[in-house]
């Protein structure tokens, strides 16, 4: 990890212009989950539209990791390699992803229920993405990032869902991973002051059972320790004068 990173204008404009892209791609990997279709190929898309327009998918070749998204499913966390297994009626597909384009990067990801899902993995989408929603409220300069992490923490709680505590949300825009973390717990008031400039992955993951997970023998795939299920949403947010703009959509 470098440091926090307060990005100029400009810098924010390039990291705006690498969310929207990311956001297109990832409308377009939703529209793709489809049964039938292999993690694999639904990667291969997702490459495809980052390089037809001219970007780059960050996460290939980042610490070896072979592939331009994570996809996880069902009771796999993050971190899933694409491959063969094909997506299923009832699956709920976490599709993580990276955009560089010209040097500015951006990182978002979606849970995608594939068909008709339980009444549970509705709601625990659902929270997920309150959840996000959540801290995003609390992005403003100066605030802390306590109070990203309780609003994360608390929306989960309330709804009777855990929250992952081995992995976190962190900064991004000019690397991948820049400080600060940003756990998904935490209280209100503490750690770093967010600033005008900074530029914040924020990614709330949730589990249907307990909080705690395991990794995989591939070293990458990050499980349910009771393989129940999980979600998660990310955005990158920049800290604006008055609040935050999220940097990852289109709309
Ligand atoms: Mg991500
Ligand atoms: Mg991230």
């Amino acid at each position: 990890m470098s440091g926090i990173v307060v990005k100029s204008y400009k810098e924010v404009e390039g990291i705006r212009k690498a969310g929207r892209l990311l956001a297109e791609v990832l409308d377009t990997a939703r529209a793709a989950c489809v049964p039938g279709r292999t993690t694999s190929e639904l990667n291969d898309i997702i490459e495809g539209y980052i390089l037809s327009h001219g970007a780059k998918p960050t996460f290939k070749g980042y610490r070896g990791f072979p592939a331009a998204s994570c996809i996880s499913l069902n009771h796999e966390v993050i971190h899933g390699i694409p491959g063969a297994r094909r997506i299923k009626e009832g699956d709920l597909v976490k599709i993580d992803a990276g955009v560089t384009r010209k040097g500015f990067i951006a990182d978002s990801a979606i849970t995608v229920p594939v068909g008709e899902p339980s009444g549970e993995a509705r709601a625990l989408i659902e929270v997920t993405r309150e959840a996000l929603a959540a801290a995003v409220e609390y992005v403003r300069d100066g605030n802390r990032v306590g109070d990203l992490s309780n609003a994360i923490f608390e929306t989960a709680n309330k709804a009777g869902f855990e929250v992952v505590r081995d992995y976190f949300g962190h900064g991004t825009g000019i690397a991948l991973h820049e400080e600060p973390n940003i756990p998904n717990f935490g209280q209100k008031g503490v750690g770093p002051l967010l600033q005008k400039g900074m530029t914040i992955a924020i990614e709330p993951m949730l589990n249907l059972g307990t909080g705690r997970v395991k990794l995989m023998d591939d070293n990458w795939t990050v499980v349910t320790a009771d393989s129940r299920l999980s979600a998660h949403f990310e955005h990158t947010v920049a800290v604006t004068e008055n609040g935050c703009e999220i940097l990852t959509t289109n709309v």
